[in-house]
C-alpha cells in the first residue's frame, strides 16, 4: 500500500466519521466563538486581557495572579483565575462585567466563521434543534445572532457565562443546561467546538465532538487533546447536510428519521 493510498483511506475513513456524526445529531450545541465567529477579530483579545490585568492592579491587586496568568493575553484565563481565588465576590462579578462589556464592543467588528450562516440555517431547515453552549457572555451572543438574522435558529437555547466561573467549560454545566432544556440524550447531540476545553465539557457531557480548526495550530491542539474528527472548513459540513437532506427528504433513513420536528414553544 502506498503512502498515497493510505491518505485517500484516512480522508475517506474521517468523512465517514463526520457523516455519521452529523446524521446522528438531532440537537447541535455550538460553541460560539470559533465555531461561529471570531469575536475578536478586529478588537483584539490580547488588549481586553491587558485591561483587565491594568484593572487589577489599579485596585492594588497586582499579587491576585501569577506571571503565567498575568502574560497569558487571554481575558478568559485572567476572569477565571481571579474567580478561583474571590468565589462569588463584588470583584468577580465587576471583573465579569467588564469582559462582557468588552464582549459586546467585539461584537461590531467580529468576522462571521466562513459557511457557518448558511450552515446553521441550512441543518435548522431540516429539522435539526441548535443550541449555543459558550463561555461568552449570553448577551454578546444575542448580539451578534440578532445581527446575522440568526436569532430564531437558537432561541431560547443560549447557553453561556455566568458569575459561577466554575461553570465555564471545560465544566460541562452549559451543555447539560442546553440537553436538560431541550429534553435530548447527551447521544443524540453533537458538540462543534474549536478548543480542547470544548472536546473536555462534550466528553465529560457524553455528547459525540466535531472540532472545528481554521489554522493547522488550532487542528494539533485539538487533536493532541484526543479530537478524531475535525474539520478545516465547514463547508465540508454544510454539503454533508445537504446531500444527506437531499437524498432522504421524506424517507426513513437514518437522516430524516433522526430529526425530531420542532416542539412548539420550545424555540
Ligand atoms: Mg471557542
Amino acid at each position: 500500500m502506498t503512502s498515497d493510498t493510505t491518505q485517500t483511506e484516512l480522508v475517506a475513513a474521517e468523512t465517514e466519521a463526520l457523516r455519521g456524526l452529523i446524521t446522528c445529531a438531532r440537537v447541535v450545541l455550538w460553541d460560539f466563538d470559533g465555531p461561529i465567529c471570531r469575536l475578536f477579530a478586529g478588537h483584539a483579545a490580547d488588549k481586553v486581557a491587558d485591561d483587565l490585568v491594568e484593572w487589577l492592579e489599579g485596585r492594588g491587586l497586582h499579587g491576585l495572579l501569577t506571571d503565567a496568568e498575568r502574560q497569558s493575553l487571554d481575558p478568559h484565563i485572567v476572569l477565571r483565575a481571579v474567580g478561583r481565588r474571590h468565589p462569588g465576590s463584588d470583584l468577580v462579578d465587576e471583573l465579569e462585567e467588564r469582559l462582557t462589556q468588552e464582549e459586546l464592543r467585539a461584537t461590531s467588528s467580529a468576522m462571521p466563521t466562513p459557511y457557518a450562516d448558511p450552515l446553521i440555517l441550512t441543518w435548522k431547515a431540516v429539522g435539526a434543534r441548535m443550541a449555543i453552549a459558550t463561555n461568552n457572555s449570553p448577551p454578546v451572543v444575542r448580539t451578534y445572532l440578532a445581527s446575522r438574522g440568526l436569532t430564531s435558529c437558537f432561541t431560547p437555547h443560549i447557553y453561556g457565562r455566568t458569575r459561577q466561573l466554575h461553570h465555564l467549560k471545560p465544566d460541562p454545566h452549559c451543555l447539560n443546561r442546553a440537553l436538560s432544556a431541550m429534553g435530548s440524550a447527551p447521544g443524540d447531540a453533537l458538540m462543534i467546538g474549536d478548543t480542547p476545553s470544548d472536546l473536555y465539557a462534550a466528553k465529560a457531557a457524553g455528547v459525540p465532538f466535531l472540532g472545528y480548526a481554521r489554522n493547522e495550530r488550532k487542528e494539533k491542539r485539538l487533536r493532541g487533546a484526543g479530537a478524531t474528527t475535525v474539520v478545516a472548513s465547514l463547508e465540508q459540513v454544510l454539503e454533508l447536510v445537504r446531500t444527506a437532506s437531499a437524498f432522504s427528504p421524506n424517507s426513513s433513513s437514518n437522516f430524516s428519521s433522526n430529526f425530531s420536528p420542532k416542539r412548539s414553544g420550545q424555540l
